[in-house]
């Protein structure tokens, strides 16, 4: 028997052993400490268990190193090489914390260091490396508040890939870059001749790959949601590309796949040039690889030269742009396109000054071709207005502007000097227009424009009997909505107003008929009122296609005036996202304004988190709460960055955000809003509009707002919403004097999960997001605006786990002298929306 289970142990030892040899060791920890050393055969494993870091040899060369990838998985991607440069040679690695100066190094046999962390001058030796669930190796320490301070990170020094929440992007300040390159080959993590850079923002954002410093490829400018040079690139706001700044805008960069973890993926570009994505298929159990750029010879940079545009699908795929023709013409039609194209005639502002044309010819001035589906140009300039046409006037004025284009999400771009890197799409990509002398017009285009005119007059024509036979129809009682752009039969008052409202701008906005709005209300019948805001009463609305909608009467007593109307109706029709409510229209009659809106039925948000459904049974969980934290939160982002103006909404609250039926959240009320121009960061008014215990304390005293004071409004929002307490009616204790103040106290005293309603942590497994959201709360409402981040910041804290900086004292809190001021006190009980205060 005895011999029996010695026999036995013998075999399970010999398969232990063999599978030490087979497979590396893999160390239940994501940390490397002073005590816990990584050696060759050993892989650390991030707390999620997915990603994994350790040595390996790639594609079966002998040199040893250490990186990161997907555990789990079959490894054909290496995501990030820590010795690049130095292979190991054999497996007596180490990886492990320096304890003289605190460093992460790599040292071989000899104890010689082939890679480090290379941080000089390090308050503390006492450091970890930590490896997290999105694949980045953190080298950090605690400090004696025993919060944890990051050093450096993987993420900030990329090998050739991209991982979710990875970024590259540059310090506008400093030039500084944060960039990926290539291998040298499959074999050769050491550095190949690619790398990415993103240009400087004063030449509009793009990325380019270099093949050293030659351009080898460009993205085509960011246009907010794409780039333009990368039509495939369909995946957006959610699993695609954004755009983030830091540090008040110095540093730019872009992050990829921010907003959700899904199934494994990256992107690398390979010893080649060329982008590929990699995404995991779970169904097939295989990595899937795609090239992104390039598709063809056109996405490589300037291919067909100055004025050709390159089109894949044409053969030859070079042609010179209309007016234009070849510089030389033996070369082009050999099929080398460098020395590019020559303008065929010049323009009329040039031939004023230079020969003498025809009186005929001199009156017909230069002409813009469109030309649809195009990769903009590389160098253009910005030009600040929002306004097509002053757009084009500007390029024609100025007569060496050889071409613009105007953009949903940058504007007004103009180019200069020669038009370079032009492609053609067959599907996606913008229109440019090209400037070309009058005479350039060949016959069958200024035949089109003949017909062009000829359609138009008739279109008019059309329009203009449709015009009164709808305006019959509607003295009939049977037409109820029609648009500016048909015609109008309000009072002189109300055309003034919609003159007003439509000057010089695109406005499409429908108008609606009194009568009509009548009729959805049933005479605003008070079963059908919603609520009453600072505008006047709220009435739900169904029109005559059953649509529901809800209608804001502005009334004669309110505060709020023909302003905001207008306010509201010039800057929210321009407005389209998910997380805005959607305005649908408006009605001016007589000395009756209304706003009709989409209709959401789940009302406002303080009544979930304070009124009647914030009850045990209606209440929201974490998941929805942290939900509509995250939609109100790019819905902000939404105006201050990402649409084509940036609006301060300046009376940010709880009740101003909506609920659709799916508990999607929408900002509210531009009532107060202000447009920013171009580069315009801050504002001041003397008319200071908006609600205590939201109002950050420069806006409140001073009138001073900007990004940051609705970012303080945010981060009130986002502690109330935890707490399902409300600022400006709170009253705990003693010791803590506002909401903001009680979640600094507890905070400081390490209770912070007493801040939450019991409601919502009660439920769950770890509070870790919850404490997360608290955070951000704090890092929004700190007194100094310097201090809070901005709203891409929140959005990327929000959604990813990095570390967050720790907050300091709120504003208002105790020691506060602003709340000596009665009038300020955020925790007075007036939360309704003030104006016309004077600042002081
Ligand atoms: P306000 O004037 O925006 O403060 O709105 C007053 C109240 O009317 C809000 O608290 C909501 O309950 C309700 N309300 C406003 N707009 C809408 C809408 N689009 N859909 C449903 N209810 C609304």
């Amino acid at each position: 028997m005895a011999s029996t289970i010695r026999k036995l142990i013998a075999v399970l030892v010999i398969l232990s052993l063999c599978h030490l040899i087979m497979n590396p060791i893999c160390l239940a920890i994501d940390i490397i400490s002073m005590n816990q050393q990584v050696i060759d055969g050993e892989t650390v494993v991030s707390a999620g268990g997915i990603f994994e870091l350790g040595f390996f040899s790639p594609n079966g060369s002998i040199g040893r190193y250490v990186g990161i990838w997907y555990k789990g998985l079959p490894v054909e991607k290496v995501a990030w090489v820590a010795n690049r440069e130095r292979p190991l040679i054999g497996s007596n690695g180490v990886l492990m914390i320096n304890a003289s100066n605190g460093n992460l190094v790599l040292v071989d046999d000899k104890n010689v260091s082939v890679w480090s962390t290379r941080l000089v001058n390090l308050i503390s030796n006492n450091t970890v490396a930590v490896l997290t669930d999105q694949g980045n190796l953190i080298l950090r320490y605690q400090n004696k508040l025993n919060e944890s301070v990051p050093l450096w990170e993987s993420f900030n020094h990329p090998s050739d890939a991209l991982l979710p929440r990875m970024k590259i992007g540059l310090n506008t300040r400093t030039g500084e870059q944060i960039l990926a390159t290539s291998w040298k080959d499959d074999k050769d993590p050491s550095l190949g001749s690619f790398r990415t850079a993103v240009m400087d923002p004063q030449e509009l954002l793009q990325v380019l790959i270099l093949n050293g410093s030659l351009k080898h490829f460009r993205s085509g400018q960011w246009n907010r949601r794409n780039f333009i040079g990368v039509p495939s690139m369909t995946k957006d706001y959610h699993n695609g590309f954004q755009l983030l700044t830091d540090n008040n805008g110095e540093e730019l960069y872009f992050s990829y796949a921010l907003h959700s973890y899904s199934a494994p993926t990256l992107i690398y570009f390979d010893s080649y040039g060329a982008i590929i994505q990699m995404d995991w298929d779970a169904k097939e159990n295989k990595w899937l690889r795609v090239q992104v750029v390039p598709k063809g010879k056109c996405d490589l940079y300037n291919t067909c030269g100055p004025f050709g545009s390159c089109n894949n699908n044409d053969s030859p795929i070079c042609n010179c742009l209309k007016g234009y023709e070849p510089k030389y013409i033996d070369e082009w039609n050999k099929g080398n396109w460098t020395s590019g194209c020559v303008r065929k005639a010049q323009f009329q502002c040039e031939e004023m000054t230079t020969s003498a044309n025809s009186d005929d010819e001199r009156k017909r001035g230069d002409v813009f071709l469109p030309v649809s589906g195009m990769k903009l140009p590389d160098f253009s300039h910005y030009l600040l207005t929002w306004d097509k046409m002053e757009c084009e006037n500007s390029c024609l004025k100025n007569c060496s502007c050889l071409a613009y284009a105007y953009v949903d999400g940058i504007g007004c771009m103009i180019w200069g000097k020669e038009l370079i890197d032009l492609q053609e799409f067959y599907r996606g990509g913008e229109q440019l227009y090209i400037r070309l002398a009058h005479s350039q017009l060949d016959k069958s285009s200024q035949m089109g424009a003949r017909i062009a005119i000829i359609v138009s007059a008739t279109v008019g024509l059309i329009l203009i009997v449709c015009a009164i036979y709808v305006l019959k129809i509607r003295k009939k009682g049977i037409g109820s909505l029609i648009t500016f752009r048909i015609a109008s039969t309000q009072s002189s008052e109300a055309n003034l107003l919609h003159n007003n409202l439509t000057r010089g701008s695109s406005l499409e906005l429908p108008v609606f008929s009194f009568k009509c709005i009548e009729n959805a209300t049933k005479n605003f019948c008070t079963r059908n009122k919603l609520g009453e805001g600072g505008f006047g009463p709220v009435y739900k609305g169904v029109l005559s296609n059953r649509q529901e909608v809800a209608i804001k009467r502005l009334s004669r007593s309110s505060g709020q005036g023909i302003e905001e109307f207008k306010n509201e109706i010039t800057l929210i029709s321009g407005l389209q996202h998910r997380n805005l409510v959607k305005l649908m229209g408006f009605c001016i009659h007589g000395e009756e304004k209304l706003l009709i809106y989409e209709y959401m039925s789940n009302r406002s948000l303080d009544v979930f988190i304070f009124g009647s459904r914030s009850n045990d049974k209606a209440a929201l969980s974490w998941n929805e709460r942290y939900s509509i934290i995250e939609g109100i939160a790019r819905g902000l982002l939404y105006l201050h960055r990402d649409s084509r103006l940036k609006i301060i909404h300046r009376d940010l609250k709880t009740s101003n955000i909506l609920l659709d039926e799916d508990m999607n959240p929408k900002i509210s009320d531009f009532g107060m809003a202000r447009i920013f121009g171009g580069n315009q960061t801050i504002a001041n008014t003397n008319k200071i509009a908006g609600t205590y215990g939201y109002m950050s304390p420069e806006y409140a005293i001073q009138g001073i707002f900007s990004e940051k004071s609705d970012v303080f409004s945010f981060g009130v929002i986002l502690l109330e919403i935890i707490s399902s307490k409300r600022n400006s009616s709170y009253c705990h204790s003693e010791d803590s004097f506002n909401l903001l103040d009680h979640a600094w106290q507890l905070w400081n005293e390490g209770k912070i999960l007493e801040f939450p309603d019991p409601k919502v942590v009660g439920s769950l497994e770890t509070p870790t997001q919850v404490v997360r959201c608290i955070l951000v709360g704090l890092l929004c409402v700190q007194e100094h605006a310097n201090y809070r981040p901005n709203t891409a910041t929140i959005v990327s804290m929000l959604c990813s786990d990095t570390v967050l900086p720790s907050p300091k004292r709120p504003a208002y809190s105790c020691k506060d002298r602003s709340f000596d001021d009665p009038n300020l006190s955020p925790w007075s009980r007036n939360f309704v929306t003030i104006s016309n205060v004077e600042g002081r």
